[in-house]
């Protein structure tokens, strides 16, 4: 590999793992025609929160020798760009508690090929991380923000503070990871009524603040379908409020869905996965922290990458798994009839 940083070999000892040089980049379509060049890849299941819609308290994460090393991690990367990945956002678990993070994303962002290098965040760290990432490479942050009440914020992340997040948001602000963009996953009487102060922040920020139904997954928390509010809710709650919002054109890849308040310096988003899921313009699959290429966020189909890796498959080998599951991407989410993912979480999935 042509990068010459320190990075966490395989546990299992294989320490070279060196790509071939050289690689034609294809470009891979699912069945269905859908281009598939975005890689969500999650760095670790751990987080340093237990945001109360997406896992437990007493969370038990993966053993280290379970996840893709840096090494692994970045031929995974390789492959992927050979395949015509050119766009790759880092979640989690919190990717920022992942070990030699920095420079994880500095080789990530050296991979030829890879153009557009993000990451989701809780910004917990950012204010001492956001300068050396941006430096590394990485161009810019989602951050999760559910309410500007700190009593609440420390409520719905289990013992976060509210004033570590928001220097977070101004270090990735001043270390130039602009247009920024804050995610709010709005949960029925949990924090429903958070939607027009946070919509507000809008008006003299430029920044897009998107709110998220939430997706329920199964014995995870007490929040089951009952607690997910629809966008159309959502919208009206921030009409009632503000007036008619303008529509701003977009491209319908991006699951949120723009709009104005009139005047405002930034926009807000809609993510509607439950009740208006937007899987046809969906061109993701996401490397889960142990090494499986997953087809969808919402279904349990995946592709083990990382054993094969470990037991000797060669680059083309692992190349044409990671083809193939592309190519058997499913259509859909089957959300609106019940069915839910049931293998994993979000924090083991990456949001
Ligand atoms: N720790 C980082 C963060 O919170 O931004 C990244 C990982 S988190 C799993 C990725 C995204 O998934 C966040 O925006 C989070 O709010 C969202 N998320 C978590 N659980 C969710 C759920 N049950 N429904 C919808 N979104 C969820
Ligand atoms: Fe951690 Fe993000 Fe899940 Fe919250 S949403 S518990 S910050 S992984």
């Amino acid at each position: 590999m042509s990068n010459s940083i320190a990075l966490h070999t395989s546990p299992l000892g294989r320490v070279t793992l060196e790509p071939p040089d050289g690689y034609p980049i294809e470009k891979v379509f699912d069945r269905y025609g859908r281009h598939i060049h975005y890689l969500r890849i999650s760095l670790t299941d751990a987080c340093n929160l237990r945001c109360v819609y997406c896992m437990p308290e007493h969370m038990t994460f993966r053993p280290r020798h379970e996840l893709m090393s840096d090494e692994e991690l970045l031929y995974l990367v390789r492959v992927g760009a050979s395949l015509g990945v050119n766009k790759i956002r880092l979640t989690g678990g919190e990717p920022t508690i992942r070990p030699n993070v920095v420079e994880l994303v500095r080789a990530i962002a050296a991979v030829p090929g890879i153009e557009d290098l993000a990451m989701t965040t809780n910004a917990i760290l950012l204010d001492k991380l956001a300068q050396p990432l941006a430096e590394a490479g990485l161009r810019r942050v989602n951050i999760s923000i559910d309410t500007l009440n700190p009593e609440k914020f420390n409520r719905i992340t289990r013992w976060g503070k509210f004033d570590d997040m928001w220097r977070g948001i101004r270090a990735a602000e001043a270390a130039g990871m602009t247009p920024l963009k804050l995610n709010c996953v709005v949960v029925r009487h949990f924090n429903d009524d958070d939607i027009v102060d946070l919509a507000r922040l809008t008006l003299e920020n430029d920044w897009e603040m998107r709110f998220i139904e939430m997706m329920p997954f199964g014995g995870v928390s007490d929040f089951q379908q009952e607690n997910v509010v629809p966008f159309r809710e959502m919208r009206r709650r921030v009409e009632a409020a503000f007036g008619p919002l303008e529509e701003v054109s977009y491209d319908y890849v991006d699951p949120s869905r723009p709009f104005r308040i009139p005047g405002a310096m930034g926009t807000l988003g809609f993510i509607s996965s439950v009740t208006e899921p937007f899987c046809q313009g969906c061109g993701r699959v996401r490397l889960t922290a142990d090494g499986k290429l997953r087809l969808c966020l919402l279904r349990d189909d995946e592709v083990d990458l990382l054993t094969p890796l470990r037991a000797g498959a060669s680059f083309d080998e692992i190349r044409a798994l990671m083809r193939d599951g592309a190519y058997h991407k499913p259509w859909g989410h089957s959300l609106s009839e019940g069915k839910f993912a049931h293998n994993r979480v979000m924090n083991q999935i990456g949001g």
